[in-house]
């Protein structure tokens, strides 16, 4: 069942969202080498914590953070841990929070310190394949024209789309109807209604489109562990241009892009 959202719910998606652009922010300043994933995960429970909210993701289906930190290879839901980060890796950083009855969630991918220009061009087309994908989530859309628009310009640079794991509707539940996938055709699939909220996040892969999961039952790496990127915004659909809820301004004021 697909929920559409009144505009005072999506005030209350607008405020969690926010929360998790600026819980981002707070991580950004912590990104270094020498820094462990799980001083990371501190970062943001208690900066959740302090802001009246809930973390979304701890305790979710049994996941044991506040964050999900997929290093390098690690595509997405990886397990924050006490390995230090290295210069040259790139994490990404994906955060939920539950507050007044909805959530947030968004995700954004980190280079330490300095990265290679292959890496650097990575995390630049999988930003740009979001943009691409909030570009296409307008009414009278179907969802297949955002996989489209995600998946062409992915494989226009040689880099796998993954297939497994896909975006979301999102709302009073961290994941709802419908399935967002990163991959598909242009004119299939649900029509795209005002008021729908989705959590669209590209996860593309150097190498192969192909990955695995580790033995923790969590973990999703690239099968052939060349690096991977992932980048999500909450987004509602609108006539004309979608509205994004999440930010990722707070996050590139402290990285400095802005
Ligand atoms: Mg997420
Ligand atoms: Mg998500």
């Amino acid at each position: 069942m697909v929920f559409y959202k009144t505009e005072e719910e999506i005030e209350l998606l607008r405020k969690s969202s926010l929360l998790v652009g600026r819980t981002l922010a707070e991580v950004a300043r912590h990104i270094k080498p020498g820094t462990t994933t799980l001083q990371l995960d501190k970062v943001a429970h208690d900066f959740i914590k302090d802001h009246g909210a809930v973390p979304g993701f701890l305790n979710y289906n049994g996941f044991p953070n506040s964050l999900c930190t997929s290093v390098n290879e690690q595509v997405v839901h990886g397990i924050p841990n006490d390995i230090p980060l290295k210069e040259g890796d790139v994490v990404s950083v994906d955060c939920g929070v539950l507050m007044n009855g909805f959530y947030g969630d968004s995700a954004y991918t980190f280079g330490v310190g300095e990265i290679s220009e292959e890496v650097k061009k990575l995390l630049k087309v999988t930003k740009e394949c979001l943009a691409k994908a909030i570009e296409v989530a307008v009414v009278g859309n179907r969802i297949g024209d955002i996989g489209y628009a995600v998946q062409s310009h992915a494989e226009a640079q040689g880099y796998g789309v993954v297939r497994e794991l896909v975006g979301h509707g999102l709302g009073r539940n961290l994941h709802e109807e419908p399935e967002v996938p990163n991959y598909g055709r242009r004119g299939f699939g649900k029509k795209l209604k005002e008021g729908l909220v989705l959590a669209i996040e590209p996860m593309i892969n150097m190498g192969t489109k192909d990955v695995m999961q580790d033995e923790d039952g969590w973990t999703i790496r690239t099968a052939d562990r060349l690096p991977s990127a992932h980048f999500e915004h909450d987004v509602v659909v609108r006539k004309g241009k979608a509205e994004v809820l999440s930010t990722f301004e707070y996050i590139e004021e402290v990285l400095e892009l802005v």
